[in-house]
């Protein structure tokens, strides 16, 4: 069973507050998750999480991660300005982007981040473009063909366009250390949202074994290894979530297998969690406000696929409990709209819930990481204000609603809306 972290009585408080739909985040949830991490990868001493700052763009969420010693994963300008801003700079900052322009690996060194390089094309275009390379810097890597855990098909690198082949690993290596690179780091992401203790451990082991070949054939020093994100939660309640202790452990292991006989006892373990670290501690809340009943029958709520597009994108499954109905009885079948003129606008479909009545609350579970960050603007809706629920109870705005105003910021060509009142 799934619960929410929000009783039906918060939920109404702090609709009256800030209205609805609104996404709301746990505080207490986010920082106990995030020591498990910490505690999970304590016998790597040099181990260090750098949330993925796509997954929940928000100032105030990336400076919790700043208390537990982590840094930020950065991909954009923005994200890099953002993190910037929250107080993150030089070492504290991985920039692992891809298709990247020049301006973005120019301010990137400028703020002192780690780069990891996507691709061997992209070492002569920021040498043009930004000079001399960092003492250290990281190179990610494309296996190719099919990833596989104990035989299940995970994912295709194969056709992913990420990463480097092993030749260009090396290639790359032998380049760098004729620029003057000092410290390598090695960074792959092969599956996503992976609810398994075996992924992180089973990529671990590749990337090490390509560490020590990489070390011997180029005679260079490995200081990290970068296992990404990818480590999933259990959308559906009947998941079994992942146990970071587990996964810790498993790499571990082929760390001692692999790396301390090979002398690389120094390697640090990085890892770049975006889901893991936040997905269970957001929820979306959307009032109930109309009904139909036509061949099926259907709610429409308040928020649609602008505040939450992974269900329409995906058909991804995302739990959902009507709050202060937990206890009763699922006998209703419901497809669940948002209001947006597309068909897939739908955060349910042949669900099994309590029946609804107009005005109940929807929590939307899981929808703290890439839930806010993918929202878009299709049919003029608007993005819902994001909340903080502290560990006291008390809550607070973290980024107000978006206005018509701010949605028509961008027409200051066009006459009519230069002087528009806030609506
Ligand atoms: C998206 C992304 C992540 C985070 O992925 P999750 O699935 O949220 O853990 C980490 N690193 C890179 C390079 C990414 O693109």
């Amino acid at each position: 069973m799934k619960t929410p972290f929000l009783s039906k009585d918060k939920a109404e408080e702090i609709a009256k507050k800030y209205g609805t739909p609104y996404h709301v985040y746990d505080e207490a949830g986010i920082r106990r998750n995030a020591e498990g991490v910490n505690s999970a990868f304590s016998w790597n001493k040099g181990f260090k999480e750098y949330f993925a700052v796509k997954a929940t763009p928000n100032p105030f969420i990336l400076k919790l991660f700043k208390d537990y010693g982590m840094g930020l994963d950065c991909s954009s300008m923005a994200e890099l300005k953002m993190a910037y801003a929250a107080g993150f700079s030089g070492e504290d900052i991985m920039f692992s982007s891809n298709d990247t322009p020049a301006e973005e690996y120019v301010y990137a060194a400028k703020i002192g981040a780690l780069i990891n390089f996507d691709d061997i094309t992209m070492l002569p275009y920021y040498l043009e473009n930004v000079g001399e390379f960092p003492e250290t810097v990281s190179l990610r890597y494309n296996p190719g063909g099919t990833f596989s855990i104990s035989n299940d098909i995970m994912d295709n690198p194969g056709d992913s366009k990420y990463g480097m082949t092993e030749e260009q690993m090396e290639e790359a290596c032998r380049t760098l250390k004729e620029h003057g690179v000092k410290h390598f780091g090695i960074h792959a992401f092969l599956a996503s949202n992976t609810v398994t203790d075996e992924y992180y451990p089973t990529l671990a082991g590749q990337l090490f074994k390509l560490a020590v070949s990489l070390k011997e054939k180029c005679e260079i020093h490995i200081a990290f290894i970068n296992l990404s994100g990818g480590v999933g939660i259990p959308y559906r309640p009947d998941q079994e979530p992942n146990h970071i202790d587990r996964i810790g452990e498993g790499v571990k292991k082929e760390f001692e297998k692999i790396l301390i006989p090979a002398d690389m006892k120094d390697v640090k373990i990085f890892t770049e969690m975006g889901r893991y670290m936040m997905g269970p501690y957001g929820s979306l809340v959307t009032r109930a406000i109309h009904e139909k009943h036509i061949y099926k029958e259907y709610i429409g709520v308040d928020a649609c696929a602008a505040n939450l597009m992974r269900p329409a994108m995906y058909g991804a499954y995302h739990h959902l409990t009507v709050l202060g109905k937990e206890d009763n009885e699922a006998d209703c079948m419901y497809d669940v709209t948002g209001s947006l003129c597309e068909n897939n606008d739908k955060f349910a479909i042949d669900r099994m819930l309590p029946k609804i009545e107009m005005g109940d609350l929807i929590y939307i579970h899981d929808t703290g990481a890439h839930g806010f960050a993918m929202g878009y603007n299709y049919n003029g809706r608007l993005w819902s204000p994001e909340v903080m629920l502290h560990e006291d109870g008390s809550f607070s705005l973290i980024r107000r609603a978006q206005t018509l105003k701010d949605y028509f910021a961008t027409f200051d060509c066009f006459d009519e809306f230069k002087d528009m009142e806030e609506v």
